[in-house]
């Protein structure tokens, strides 16, 4: 089924749920248990990220088989940098066969050795991958990545934001965002796509913050930006109570994030679970979207 199919179809606010595949076979059975805690929460749908190369990239197809296979709508995720278009044709029809309807198409990031020519290669952006999607698997739900801050290699708002359309129009369905910690940067963004003449529903992706640490991990990787006024607060936590305070007062920003999100329009949230369970599911409860019945399509 395909993601977009099921946003519209939705009765009211979701929750989809981003999960990485745990590098350790020996791993796979909590992290399975984790995926069935969160199915208390009724995801519309649960993606997969997807790493280059080989090993990781069979662990994504793996473990979106094995989701598919337990009934949840997935999406696997799948970057296009470096990789040659047959292999991803491949990965495509592979998806296919185990049930996996939906891929988030990405651009990925180059090596970090500063040596990558961006004229090499086949795809050179994400909207590449969606005209090689859209052709090669028609009936492939294909959602993209968009950036409420501007994507950090992007020289300006106004640039990025054209991309950003480029790439909906080149045929996505939908949108998840980059984690962001104020809302307006969201709203501005959707007004932006909104003026361009795209409805394409945009699900805002929130980071329930686990400790300083993990937030620092995330954010050094991603990009992202954190309001000086968030980031003194979470510092007051630590100092104060240390990593439980830390993981309350993430927890009560997510909430405050949320509640505002759903109030401005967001059809739903996409949690970056970072495999965890448990803060997951406070979120949702203190948010107010612990449901008993799937918005629709979700399990
Ligand atoms: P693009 O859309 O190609 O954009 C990248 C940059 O190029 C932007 O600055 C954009 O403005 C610019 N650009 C786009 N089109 C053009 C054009 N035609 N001409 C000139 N410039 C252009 N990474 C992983 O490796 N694995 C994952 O599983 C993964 N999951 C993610 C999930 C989400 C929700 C998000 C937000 C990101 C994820 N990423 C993942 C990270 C992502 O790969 C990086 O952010 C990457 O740097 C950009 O990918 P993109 O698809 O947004 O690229």
């Amino acid at each position: 089924m395909q993601i977009s199919s099921l946003i519209q179809a939705a009765t009211g606010p979701f929750f989809s749920l981003e999960f990485f595949p745990p590098s350790a076979e020996a791993d796979l059975p909590s992290f399975y248990a984790t995926v069935e805690q969160l199915r208390a929460l009724h995801p519309l749908f649960a993606s997969v990220t997807y790493g280059a190369g080989g090993a990781r990239r069979r662990n994504t197809l793996a473990v979106t088989a094995e989701l598919a296979r337990r009934g949840f709508t997935t999406m696997a995720h799948l970057t296009c940098v470096g990789a040659d278009p047959e292999s991803i044709a491949v990965f495509l029809k592979d998806l296919r066969a185990v049930g996996v309807d939906n891929v988030l198409a990405l651009r990925g990031d180059p090596p970090m050795d500063g040596r990558w020519d961006w004229k090499e290669g086949y795809f050179q952006h994400a909207v590449d991958l969606v005209a090689f999607t859209r052709e090669r698997q028609p009936d492939m739900g294909i959602g993209v990545a968009v950036y409420p801050a501007p994507h950090p290699e992007s020289p300006s708002f106004a640039l990025d934001r054209r991309h950003t359309a480029d790439k909906l129009r080149a045929g996505a369905g939908f949108a998840v965002s980059q984690l962001f910690f104020d809302v307006r940067e969201y709203e501005a963004l959707v007004a932006d796509l909104r003026a361009r003449g795209l409805d394409t529903p945009v699900v805002p992706g929130i980071l329930p913050i686990q400790s300083f640490d993990s937030l620092r991990r995330v954010l050094s990787l991603c990009g992202a930006n954190i309001p000086g006024k968030l980031y003194l607060s979470l510092e007051e936590a630590d100092r104060k109570g240390g990593a439980e305070a830390v993981r309350d007062a993430g927890l009560d920003f997510a909430v405050r994030q949320i509640r505002r999100l759903l109030d401005c329009g967001a059809p739903g949230i996409h949690l970056y679970t970072l495999n965890k369970g448990d803060l997951c599911l406070r979120i949702a409860e203190e948010a107010g979207m612990r449901r008993s019945e799937p918005a629709t399509g979700g399990c």
